[in-house]
């Protein structure tokens, strides 16, 4: 079954449209999760028109691993914000390898608007509301134009805004599927002994969340994973995930 009808709508429309068919998503498949939700979502319900967004960070071998093993040229789109370490770069680099993944495209941010508003490239520090808007949340939105729905590697152990965190829902425009929102840290940590995938090269240095350089610090012993984000301020969420107004049922995975 698919739908393209989405974006052909106002923008109000395509707030009520993807609303009402995660809804609907949420009642059929709310009691799956993982590669089962994925597959479904894949092949029934939105075929060339889903993609996975993944930040190659130091849960994203799961999700990418999935992906693999049920289409290997599924898109992934990876938000290089030129902020990123070099150590996530190289790492993506060997997963793509070692996984056969063919559908991985960079979204990059406008160069006009980075000249314009972080000529000098410390927007992070006076204002990373901004900042994550021009290097991320833009880039990404311009980039899922082409698609109806798109796979988030969010769970809810993170905490903070995530603690509620369906496996259907959407965001204004689109449906975005949490296939590991019910997942835990241990779930993690199997996975990835049982399908022998490769750490991310910074997370036994204590960085356990690993966004941009300069917003990303090593969690301290016992924090909360996503603590060392954004550390010094109030700032939780890089403002691609944030909720719409009304929330969403959770739906009945664990
Ligand atoms: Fe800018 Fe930091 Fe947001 Fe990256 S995480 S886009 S450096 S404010």
């Amino acid at each position: 079954m698919t739908t393209n009808v989405l974006h052909k709508e106002s923008p109000t429309d395509l707030q009520t449209a993807s609303a009402r068919r995660a809804a609907g998503l949420l009642d059929s498949y709310g009691h799956l999760s993982g590669r089962d939700l994925l597959e479904v979502m894949i092949g029934i319900e939105f075929p060339g028109r889903i993609a996975l967004a993944s930040s190659f960070g130091a849960e994203s071998a799961v999700l990418l691993h999935m992906i693999s093993q049920i289409d290997r040229s599924l898109p992934v789109l990876f938000l290089n914000t030129g902020k990123l370490f070099g150590e996530t770069l190289r790492y993506r680099d060997a997963l793509v390898e070692s996984l056969g993944l063919t559908g991985v495209t960079e979204v990059k941010p406008d160069p006009a608007r980075l000249r314009e508003s972080d000529g000098n490239g410390v927007l992070w520090r006076t204002n990373p509301d901004l900042c994550c808007h021009i290097r991320k949340v833009a880039p990404l939105e311009a980039a899922l134009r082409n698609f109806d729905a798109w796979i988030t590697g969010r769970k809810r152990f993170h905490g903070g805004l995530r603690g509620n965190l369906p496996v259907i829902e959407a965001d204004a425009t689109h449906v975005k599927i949490n296939p590991l929102a019910g997942w835990r840290k241990q779930e993690i940590e199997t996975y990835f002994e049982a399908h022998g995938l490769p750490r991310h090269p910074l997370e036994e240095d204590g960085f356990l969340s690993i966004g941009c350089m300069p917003c990303t610090d090593r969690v301290a012993p016992g924090a909360d994973i996503r603590s060392a984000r954004w550390s010094q301020r109030e700032k939780t969420e890089c403002g691609i995930h944030l909720p719409l107004p009304e929330t969403h049922p959770q739906g009945n995975d664990r």
